[in-house]
């Protein structure tokens, strides 16, 4: 079997469930009508599936022999809270929601891949899992479909997924051995003084300018605590407090992301993210609260043997020449969960096309997909499941 010639033969299939899934993006745990369309076309496909995991969104399929080795194909079901600017024909109908992360895509994809591996059912050596995974932007779905057993009944082996990357021109895919995507943590920092008026700083105590310098002394942990040839990123991305000119408010509140590249510094960052906030605005009289929300994404790190694995079957999908060492990435990424538990690789699919207007960042309200990736992503995964199936069934 040819796994692009396969896939291609069926894009306007695939092309057309992307765009009515890009249509009507729902947000973390409520993919309800995605579920909803995702069970409909598995049972179209003859593929016997289980729904309502993980909040009730998730949707885990399986094509093949479930006595034999099992390897597990992974798409992502969220959008984001954004209104949709792309002008896309099938532009978002959920105003405020928007698939601007590709998940649309990485549904489509896998759809086709299943459609693909569906036909071919009888030469597979064992059997495919097909994870459907609700809230990947920050809801962590990925860890609850790891606690509910995802990855038992048949057990899986090795594990894929990929992310549409519009800084990688459509036709080539991106690889890279080891970490790929960074830890990732939320947090908010309370400052409370007392406020009073703004002439008589004497009588009020403020948090302002303790914030202030909880703000420039956080800056100190990268540069000054982690190694310098190590990734680690702290960013202040909200500081609200205050309406006027003449009033010191009570409180301020900060808000950022903290991330690392090994889970090790990322716990060192949180630590003392903690302790520097806390330690600078009781310096400056204040009461500091640190709160971590959600959940800490380890880093996403591609397992060498299963990176083979991707490796060869990206070779055969789209050849030698248009696979590059993508650099790592400070974004996060909660497949990770899954590589946390199973040999896994994660892989970056280009779909930037200038010409087409297709290589604005992910989360962008204008960004777009050159849906000639479509294809190739679905042959990717169609690859992955084969090369991983006839490398357990030679062990
Ligand atoms: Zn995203
Ligand atoms: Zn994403």
């Amino acid at each position: 079997m040819n796994a692009l010639q396969s896939t291609s033969s069926i894009r306007e299939w695939i092309v057309g469930i992307r765009r009515d899934f890009h249509q009507h993006p729902e947000l973390a745990y409520g993919e309800q009508r995605t579920s909803a369309k995702i069970q409909e076309l598995l049972s179209e496909l003859g593929i016997p599936f289980e729904a309502g995991a993980a909040g009730g969104t998730g949707v885990v399929g399986l094509i093949g022999d479930p006595t034999g080795p099992c390897v597990a194909l992974r798409a992502d079901m969220d959008a984001l809270p954004i209104v949709e600017a792309s002008g896309a024909s099938f532009t978002s109908v959920n105003r405020g929601v928007m698939h601007a992360c590709g998940h649309d895509t990485h549904m489509a994809m896998l759809l086709g891949a299943a459609r693909v591996l569906k036909e071919n059912e009888s030469s597979l050596s064992g059997c495919v899992k097909l994870v459907f995974q609700p809230a990947e932007e920050g809801g962590a779905g990925a860890q609850k479909m790891c606690e509910e057993g995802v990855l038992e009944n048949p057990k899986v082996e090795r594990m894929f997924g990929m992310h549409v990357w519009p800084l990688l021109d459509t036709g080539l895919i991106g690889l890279r051995e080891g970490a790929f995507l960074a830890s990732a943590t939320f947090f908010d920092i309370f400052v409370r003084g007392v406020g009073g008026h703004a002439a008589m700083p004497n009588l009020v105590v403020d948090p302002i300018v303790a914030a202030a310098q909880i703000v420039t002394n956080l800056q100190s942990i990268v540069s000054r605590e982690r190694d310098p040839f190590g990734s680690d990123v702290v960013s202040i991305s909200a500081f609200n407090g205050g309406d006027t000119y003449n009033v010191i408010p009570p409180e301020v509140h900060l808000k950022g992301t903290v991330r690392s590249l090994s889970l090790e510094a990322q716990a060192a960052n949180i630590k003392r993210i903690e302790e520097i906030a806390t330690a600078i605005g009781t310096a400056h009289r204040c009461e500091v609260t640190v709160n971590f929300p959600g959940v800490t994404y380890p880093p996403t790190v591609n397992d060498h043997g299963a990176l083979k694995l991707a490796r060869s079957a990206a070779k055969q999908v789209v050849g030698a020449d248009a696979l590059v060492v993508v650099p790592p990435t400070m974004g996060g990424e909660d497949f990770s969960f899954y590589a946390q538990l199973v040999p896994s690789a994660f892989a970056a699919l280009g779909i930037g096309n200038a010409e087409k207007g297709t290589t604005l960042s992910l989360h962008h309200p204008q960004f777009q997909v050159d849906e000639d990736a479509l294809p190739i992503g679905a042959a990717l995964h169609v690859a992955f499941a084969l090369e991983a199936l006839a490398e357990l069934a030679r062990a």
